[in-house]
């Protein structure tokens, strides 16, 4: 089936897996994966699990490699931090920024999320720009305010050239690791939302252009029929990406005939 845009499916495997089972982990999507390149996937381990997880990937074309967080600055007195430069230096591509658990355990804001953005295109790594209403924002009728407002504010001042290299990721905050999943048309409708916005900051073309993953509880069984919305470009997974079986799925789910 063919789509206006390549999918890109993405895991946040979060604080989980050390390296030895990154290893493992790694080893067996490789496998599983085998030719597999209708998509790209971005596998994104904890930082301590890069470098494994690099090693096994060796020259794999199709598996790039994510990082879950970095700081803006690019070194510095910041104790616990992670710069662009080190992350680019472990052949890291992708940085996913302003996750919700950021948002909500590390109170990261749309103005820190778009100063990392900004590191990381100055470094020529890809972020992956998180946005998402919690429950309490949907039932008070606050979602298209709500991730209208954080695209505007996470994504400012991009250039043209930096909107190709970045991704957004819709995530409703309530769907995240709960089991609940939006459905396919709750999703595309904030999907649309998003490249409606993304239009009017940058234009048409940037707008047909850009990336729009769909995060929150995407499994095996549910993949196929958000990742075919025309809108949703492919998935940022979380639980689901700690097991090479789920992952793959998702991966390949709306290739299927
Ligand atoms: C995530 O953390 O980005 C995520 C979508 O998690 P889960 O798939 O477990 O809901």
């Amino acid at each position: 089936m063919p789509f206006p845009r390549k999918k890109i499916v993405a895991g946040n495997w979060k604080m989980n897996k050390t390296s030895t089972e990154a290893k493992t982990l790694v080893e067996d999507i490789v496998t599983q994966l085998g030719k597999f390149d209708k998509a790209d996937i971005v596998l994104c381990p904890p930082f301590t699990a890069i470098a494994i997880a690099h090693e096994v990937l060796g020259n794999h074309s199709a598996i790039a490699l994510g990082a879950q967080n970095m700081h803006e600055k690019a070194s510095g007195a910041y104790t616990g931090e992670i710069s662009a430069a080190m992350l680019r230096d472990l052949f890291v591509r992708y940085v996913i920024l302003g996750h919700s658990e950021r948002r909500q355990f590390f109170h990261e804001t749309d103005a820190l999320v778009n100063a990392k953005a900004k590191a990381a295109f100055a470094h020529s790594l890809r972020p992956i720009v998180c946005v998402g209403e919690t429950l309490d924002q949907r039932e008070a009728g606050q979602t298209s305010m709500i991730v209208e407002s954080q695209v505007r504010g996470s994504c400012a001042g991009f250039a043209e050239a930096q909107w190709d290299e970045a991704v957004i990721a819709y995530e409703p905050v309530w769907a995240i690791g709960t089991g609940k999943t939006a459905s396919p048309d709750q999703a595309q409708e904030v999907h649309a939302l998003i490249r409606k916005v993304v239009k009017d900051m940058a234009g048409e073309k940037v707008a047909a252009k850009l990336r729009i993953q769909y995060g929150g509880s995407v499994k095996a069984d549910n993949a196929a029929q958000l990742l075919t919305m025309p809108d949703i470009d492919g998935a940022l997974v979380g639980g689901a990406s700690l097991e090479a079986a789920s992952f793959t799925a998702i991966a390949t789910a709306p290739f299927a005939e």
